[in-house]
């Protein structure tokens, strides 16, 4: 039997989500998700393909516990990890620093680079390392691969990844930017080129990742030339409890006025702030539907505006950036569903040669999709993105040596 399957493997702090992919035929025979990994009662949820899921509470201590019960639950559906169909496990990885520019076959060497990226991803690596050991401790048989968050934003040029700091200072502690999102930049990006019926190495797209987390990226013939995140997720696009770029002086002047810490402040930035510090709601939905109803629609209305202002602002800069534009794409939770956001984002930019068509843009729909109007000078689509699918072909690319089209 030949091997066609990819287990994908999100280790998140609390959390571990799942998915088992058929490269053969594009099928996905199982999902789940754990939640709430080391807190009193986590969850578990299992669902094969065409059968209704499974639900389990228990107490699942960390990701050693998470794992194994991932591989009990696909053992009882025939598909755990002994399957001679299985072809390899790939794991998402947050920070792979300057290093890891492409998906890597996973050995010591690879996690002890990943371990010394630990410092500037201090949240993200140490979970995806916890995934990592355990997977491989479990099936030790199989393949195993590493698809980086970061490696699609190395192509960046070195004017576009420097801060303008001490450049001795920067080296010492690799204080640059990285990037994130890239495994979601690059598929859409691609698909995003697909749709227009063009090669990506001869299109040109800016990137509008906007999920709870948002990065907007610049992309030349199928190149990162710069993206919105930096040294953390935290810079750029105005976010859901992130508050994006902000005068770095806010920091020593809440330290020296306010008298908070920078542990405060890192909290203050990253999690009370975006739309949630804007307006008390960090959902786009609830965002929305405030601004038409609420007894409070001021706030709803501002946080809206400031959260438009910025994506406007960079989808300007990336103009100027790429030269020449010709296809911008939304993607993620509000990116794909919230139809006032895209509109608001091109409004004032038709100068730009933007536009949406008002009738597309409200249309639902669940693939590829283009919202322009068919005489715009440039494309406006909503391109779903799709990370487990881009690191699975990734990494079913590099253990077989064979893409998804050959299978
Ligand atoms: P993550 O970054 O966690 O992967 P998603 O890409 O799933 O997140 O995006 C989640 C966000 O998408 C939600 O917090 C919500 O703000 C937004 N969202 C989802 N559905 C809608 C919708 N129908 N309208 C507006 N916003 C939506």
């Amino acid at each position: 039997m030949r091997a066609t399957r990819v287990l994908v493997l999100n280790s998140g702090s609390s959390s571990v989500k799942y998915q088992l992919l058929d490269m053969a035929d594009g099928s996905r025979p199982a999902t789940g998700l754990i939640e709430r990994i080391g807190e009193r009662t986590s969850r578990l949820r299992h669902t094969p393909a065409g059968r209704p899921s499974r639900e389990r509470e228990e107490p699942v201590a960390d990701h050693e516990t998470a794992l194994k019960a991932v591989a009990e639950e696909l053992d009882r559906d025939g598909l755990g990890l002994d399957s001679p169909e299985l072809a390899a496990i790939g794991h998402r990885v947050v920070h792979g620093g300057r290093r890891f520019t492409e998906p890597t076959v996973i050995d010591d060497a690879v996690l002890a680079e990943i371990e010394r990226l630990v410092p500037v991803a201090p949240l993200h690596n140490p979970a995806n390392l916890a995934g990592i050991r355990t997977a491989v401790a479990l099936a030790p048989h199989l393949p195993q691969v590493a698809v980086f968050d970061t490696a699609f934003h190395t192509t960046m040029p070195e004017y576009a990844a420097r801060y303008a700091i001490d450049t001795a200072v920067a080296d010492a502690h690799r204080v640059r930017r990285y990037g994130f999102h890239g495994t979601s930049h690059a598929y859409v990006s691609r698909k995003a080129a697909e749709l227009l019926g063009r090669k990506p190495s001869e299109t040109n797209v800016i990137v509008l990742h906007l999920g709870n987390g948002a990065s907007a990226s610049a992309v030349a013939r199928g190149r990162c030339v710069d993206t919105s995140m930096g040294l953390t997720p935290l810079e750029g696009l105005v976010m859901g409890t992130r508050s994006g770029d902000v005068d770095p002086a806010v920091v020593f002047h809440l330290t020296r006025v306010a008298g908070m810490s920078v542990d405060e402040i890192d909290v203050l930035l990253n999690k009370r702030s975006g739309l949630l510090g804007l307006c008390g709601d960090n959902d786009m939905r609830e965002v929305l539907r405030r601004m038409e109803h609420g007894p409070d629609a001021e706030a709803a209305r501002l946080a809206f505006d400031v959260y438009v202002h910025r994506l406007r602002k960079y989808i300007g800069a990336y103009h100027a950036v790429l030269g020449r534009v010709d296809v911008v794409a939304f993607t993620a939770g509000v990116g794909e569903n919230a139809a006032p956001v895209r509109e608001a984002a091109v409004t004032g930019l038709e100068g730009l040669g933007l536009a949406v068509d008002p009738e597309r843009n409200a249309a639902r729909g669940d693939g590829p999709r283009l919202i322009s109007p068919p005489t715009a000078r440039v494309a406006v689509a909503v391109i779903p993105t799709d990370e487990e699918l881009e690191i699975a072909t990734q990494t079913y690319a590099l253990v077989t040596g064979r893409t998804t089209d050959e299978t």
